[in-house]
């Protein structure tokens, strides 16, 4: 559903993505890591049709990122958002559904409903966004993206502003919409938030990705504990596809084997062994 393949980007001053592969299929989350500087905006950017690429391909549905048709596909909500003080959240999306263009099943005032229950904003439909706190206005951005519903969402820090329940409302939301088929690439810095919802991550740095895939599979390490009658024994840097004969052995000695823990790393450890902090050197 998101294609993009040799994205270039370079500022004036800066160069922000050097060449990024990314795919997001429909009804699959991905997660967009980095640290700051690293390109994630810009990649959203790109995408969405904000920024045009140097070079590299990008398309929305097999629409060329920036198209109209693209560009009708995509729910975009952006890091950095203001809407007007004076407008209603059930205004702000009166004025996005405009926007959108996209016929809605139920009609437009069913739509605006439906969006501000499922954000958690049922009571606030009246309420001026200059009487919003920030989280409430995080929720009706989202609700913002999610107008017409689209085939993509792209989600650039839709948590940041949250406490613990707004984030949570946010999980259910998109997993609802990933359940319903749609694409969604979420930029965040909150990485326990991926590990509960990302199918996949990207991580970039400096422009470049340098870890993609399912988060099982990249956070896998070697060696596994087992448990025996005779205690718990750790067995470091012992590659998986031994770990049958390590278990098959033990039992030819007679051991009753109980559990076999293979070893994880963290997302946070693979970030940090990946990137470290890279903040602290700016
Ligand atoms: P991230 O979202 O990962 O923090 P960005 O995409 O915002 O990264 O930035 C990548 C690089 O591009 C940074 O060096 C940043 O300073 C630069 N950059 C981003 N947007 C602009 C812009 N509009 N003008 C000039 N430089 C920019």
């Amino acid at each position: 559903m998101v294609h993009a393949a040799g994205l270039t980007k370079s500022y004036k001053r800066s160069v922000a993505l050097r060449g990024v592969d990314i795919d997001v299929s429909a009804g699959e989350v991905v997660g967009l890591l980095g640290p700051n500087g690293a390109g994630k905006s810009t990649l959203t950017k790109v995408l969405c049709g904000l920024v045009r690429a140097d070079g590299g391909s990008a398309s929305i549905a097999g629409a060329p990122a920036g198209s109209s048709l693209a560009r009708s596909k995509v729910g975009y909500l952006a890091e950095l958002f203001r809407f007007p003080g004076w407008a209603t959240a059930q205004e702000v999306l009166v004025t996005h559904q405009r926007l959108a263009r996209r016929p809605t099943a139920g009609g437009d005032a069913d739509e605006r409903n439906r969006l501000l229950a499922e954000v958690g904003l049922s009571q606030a439909g009246s309420t001026r966004v200059e009487a919003m706190s920030k989280g409430m206005q995080q929720r009706l951005g989202l609700a913002q993206a999610m107008v017409g519903d689209p085939e993509v969402l792209l989600l650039d820090e839709p948590t940041s502003a949250l406490d613990p329940a707004g984030r949570h409302t946010v999980r259910e939301v998109l997993s609802r919409a990933r359940d319903r088929g749609t694409a969604v690439l979420l930029n965040t810095h909150l990485l326990g938030e991926v590990e509960q919802l990302a199918d996949r991550v990207v991580l970039i740095d400096a422009g470049r990705v340098v870890a993609a895939g399912a988060i099982s599979d990249l956070t896998a390490g070697h060696g596994v504990t087992i448990e025996t009658d005779q205690g718990r024994v750790e067995h470091p840097h012992v590659p998986r596809d031994t770990i049958p004969a390590l278990v098959s052995d033990l039992v030819a000695d007679g051991r009753q084997v109980y559990a076999v823990i293979p070893h994880r790393s963290t997302l946070e450890e693979l970030y940090l062994e990946l990137v470290g902090d890279r903040e602290a050197h700016r």
